[in-house]
Parts: structure tokens; sequence; C-alpha cells
């Protein structure tokens, strides 16, 4: 389905070429940002963001069962698409794509996409296929909306890193900006996600935060030995009983190869921090200045233009 919004209409459209022919009317320059719903000011950050940049904005709702394990939180994901719809609307979004399961994956459906290096590690190790997934339905949705920008978060930093290779090595004729991570006032990242958290584990997980931010100025003081730099974060996650680290990691902002070495190259430093069931994602670029939007879409996981098309 496609909802065209603005000026108060919302069309519903149920076929493929229906969107195609709604996607035609938009002129000039056309930046998409692709969702799974349950939005929150973080996602809207990148509403914005392609509303100042772009002639026509779309945004896609879209919760794609190939991205989650057998034994991830696919059926529970919340779904709000009557409040989600008003948000982009009142942000002024032009058309709002909400694919139903059968026309992303009919039956027979047999094609994959798979970035090879940048999925190891992190995420990726954590969540085998994931990124599989992630990459099939972006490319889709990229070849559906057919953006001239793209805009995506940093907390999904190995993602930005995942669609920046496929936008590379599949020569598509796009940009791909990155936004810095919107958060609640005490710091934890938003995520569709927080809200399964018990009202205890929601009032420590801005640990997460003040991890990131003591290893920052372990940074700012001059420390540069990655184990150190890691260290300074565990340390803080250690006080926090309700907090289990998956993992702290420092990677080459660019390659995210890991960083082993004393090095003055930008770092990501990222982290998995589980409470109860959940697993929350986080990161910062080191040096702290660095997260902003023309920084991240510069340096997270490799130059973010191509194709000879630069302009911001
Ligand atoms: P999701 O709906 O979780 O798949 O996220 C859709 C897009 O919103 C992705 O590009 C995310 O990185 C981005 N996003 C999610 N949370 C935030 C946040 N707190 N700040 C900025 N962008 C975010």
């Amino acid at each position: 389905m496609c909802w065209r919004t603005g000026r108060l209409i919302v069309q519903v459209i149920d076929h493929l070429h229906d969107w195609h022919r709604a996607r035609a009317t938009l002129t000039g320059r056309v930046g998409v940002v692709l969702t799974m719903g349950a939005l929150h000011a973080g996602h809207m950050s990148l509403v914005e963001a392609a509303r100042r940049e772009n002639d026509g904005v779309i945004a896609t709702i879209f919760v794609n069962p190939a991205q989650f394990a057998a034994n991830e939180d696919f059926t529970r994901y919340p779904r709000t698409l009557n409040q989600d719809l008003a948000m982009l609307e009142a942000a002024g979004v032009d058309l709002v794509f909400t694919p139903t399961h059968e026309m992303m994956y009919p039956a027979g459906y047999q094609t994959w996409i798979d970035v090879t290096e940048v999925t190891q590690g992190l995420e990726g190790e954590r969540r085998p296929g994931h990124f599989r997934g992630v990459a099939t339905v972006v490319t889709k949705l990229f070849n559906l909306t057919r953006p001239d920008r793209s805009y995506f978060g940093q907390k999904d930093a190995q993602q930005v890193a995942v669609i920046k290779g496929l936008v590379r090595d599949l020569n598509l004729p796009m940009t791909i900006r990155v936004c810095p991570t919107a958060r609640e006032v005490d710091g934890l990242a938003m995520s569709s996600r927080n809200r399964y958290l018990t009202p205890a584990e929601r009032q420590a997980a801005p640990i997460i935060h003040r991890a990131l931010q003591a290893a920052a100025k372990r940074y700012e003081m001059g420390e540069r030995q990655p184990e150190h730099l890691k260290e300074a974060a565990l340390q803080i996650i250690a006080g926090e009983t309700l907090a289990s680290v998956d993992y702290v990691s420092l990677n080459d902002a660019h390659s995210l190869r890991p960083a082993l070495e004393i090095t003055d190259e930008p770092l990501l430093l990222s982290m998995t921090v589980r409470f109860g069931a959940t697993h929350l994602l986080d990161n910062m670029l080191l040096p702290a200045h660095l997260n902003n939007l023309a920084d991240l879409t510069r340096l997270l996981g490799g130059d973010g233009t191509f194709n000879g098309n630069s302009s911001a």
C-alpha cells in the first residue's frame, strides 16, 4: 500500500503499478527515509533532514521479516501505523510507501544481496543473516522509491556501512546521508525497542550513553590505546547490575575494521548492552566533535558520495 499525505489527503494504493504512478508525480530531487514504523523523534530527524535538502520526500514503513532471526521479535515488533502516518503528514512527507509482505516477497522469491566484508563482526556477528535481510530490503526499496538522497541514522552505524557498500558496489546513483543519533533527555538513544524495557531497566539504560561519554572524555584527554578506551566504557557499565554487555568495540570509522593499535584516525566506539531480553545498541565517533551530519556522512563506513553525485 502507499499513502499519499499532504493537504490532508491520505490515499491508499494497493498495487505496485499504482505506486510507480504516484512516485512519478514527484519532481526534482527526492529524499527517502526507510523505516520499520513505530516512529519516534529519531526517525523524524531523518525526515526533517530529507525535507530540508530535497524537493520531495518519501517515507517507507515495512517491518522486514528477512532481517529478524527466528528467536527475535518480528511478531511483537511495535506497529503504530495510524500514529506514524499522522507524524509523517505533519512533517510534510509527500508519499508514504507501506508495502505488504506479498509485494516485497512474493511466492517464489529467491534473490538476496550479500555485502560480504563489512557485515563481519559487531551486529553481524551477534545477528547472523541480519544484514543480508537489511541489504536485500533496502536495495528493493531503493529500486521502488528511486531516491537522489537516502537518510539513515548513526545509531545503526554498521547498517550505514553495509548500505554505503551496496550503493557503491551496485552503482546506485544516489547519496547516503547519515544523521546523528537522537537521544532522550537522559541520553538514552531513541529506539522503537525502548518500549520493551521495564521501568527499572528504562531508568538504568542511560548508562550506555554515560559509558560512551566516559570513553570520549578519556580520548579528549589524550588516551589513544584502544584497550584503555574500551575499558573506560566497560567500567561504567560494570556499575549497573541490570546491564549485561554483549560487546564493546572500537573500529576504524571508515572501514569498520577493529582498531588494534594507537591511531589518530577517526574511530567508532560501539556497543550492544542487554537489559533483560532487550538488546540496546549505541555508538559514538571519536573524537566526539565528529558526531554531526556532515562528518558522519563523510566518515562512517566510507565516503558518502558515489557515482560523481557529490552534492549534499
Ligand atoms: P528502524 O525503524 O529502526 O529500522 O530505523 C529506521 C531509520 O531510523 C534507520 O536509519 C535508523 O538508523 C534511524 N534511527 C533509529 N533510531 C534513531 C535515532 N535515535 N536517531 C537517529 N536515527 C535513528
